[in-house]
């Protein structure tokens, strides 16, 4: 179980975030969607330390973490971000057992090992030895979470997983995600395809110029909307 409690952050004087509360229960998926700006990135970004709050609390089953080391909570929350940010001149094998060897600190066989079961989870086993230029943009967004998962996290971040790529590409990593979700992977997913916030997230969290607006399970959210914000919002995506 995931909480962020009454966040606040500011870059200069740009008030980004002004309160956010975001409870995400252990295996279940929160989606989070809200127009450009209004700050899901950086609540991502709070949420796993990359950045500290500027007021508010994080808390990982019950419990704050913001006075532990912030590459502790970095290694329990694994991240996947729009740009897959894979190392070019590294194979797909080593791309996924890097972290394996240097922070979870295993063998070259058992980081080995581990990485190709990834791999073959996501289904690209097959390209272990090759480099990410030689792979679609799916396939590289795959490798992406197959490393972010060879970590073992607790919670998946998602930043607009499937934004950068092409049409026909964004099945098969919605899907993959999709069977996360399912298997009992606790996910904060921030993204535009309202298709899998209303199909696979448990709750919609609606972000508006740094506030929540509205939250609750996504037969509420897109059948019911309560607000003029988010009717506005779903008339311009939907
Ligand atoms: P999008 O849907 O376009 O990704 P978003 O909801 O993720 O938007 P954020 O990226 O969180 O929005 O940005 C929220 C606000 O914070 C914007 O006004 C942005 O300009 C500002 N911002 C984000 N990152 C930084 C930064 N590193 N330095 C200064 N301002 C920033
Ligand atoms: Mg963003």
């Amino acid at each position: 179980t995931l909480t962020g409690k009454n966040l606040h952050l500011s870059f200069g004087h740009n008030h980004v975030l002004r309160g956010i509360d975001l409870h995400v229960e252990k295996g279940t998926t929160a989606s989070v969607i809200g127009p450009s700006g209004s700050g899901k990135s950086t609540l991502l970004r709070v949420m796993n330390r990359l950045i500290e709050p500027d007021q508010g609390d994080i808390l990982l089953d019950g419990r704050s973490v913001l006075k532990d080391n912030p590459d502790e909570l970095r290694q329990r929350i694994g991240m996947v971000f729009q740009q897959f940010n894979l190392f070019p001149h590294k194979t797909v094998l080593d791309n996924v057992s890097l972290a394996l060897r240097k922070l979870r600190k295993l063998s070259k066989d058992q980081a080995r090992d581990e990485a190709l079961e990834q791999l073959d989870l996501v289904g690209l086993k097959h390209k272990a030895d090759a480099r990410p230029a030689n792979l679609s943009g799916g396939q590289q967004q795959r490798v992406a979470i197959a490393r972010a998962l060879a970590m073992k996290p607790e919670v998946m971040f998602f930043d607009e997983a499937t934004s950068a790529l092409d049409p026909e590409l964004v099945k098969g990593v919605l899907a993959l995600m999709t069977d996360l979700a399912k298997g009992g992977m606790t996910m904060v997913v921030v993204t535009h395809e309202m298709g899998f916030s209303r199909n696979v997230s448990d709750t919609v969290t609606f972000m508006d110029a740094g506030v929540v607006v509205e939250s609750g399970p996504p037969e509420q959210i897109f059948t019911a909307p309560a607000t003029d914000r988010l009717k506005g919002f779903l008339s311009d995506v939907l």
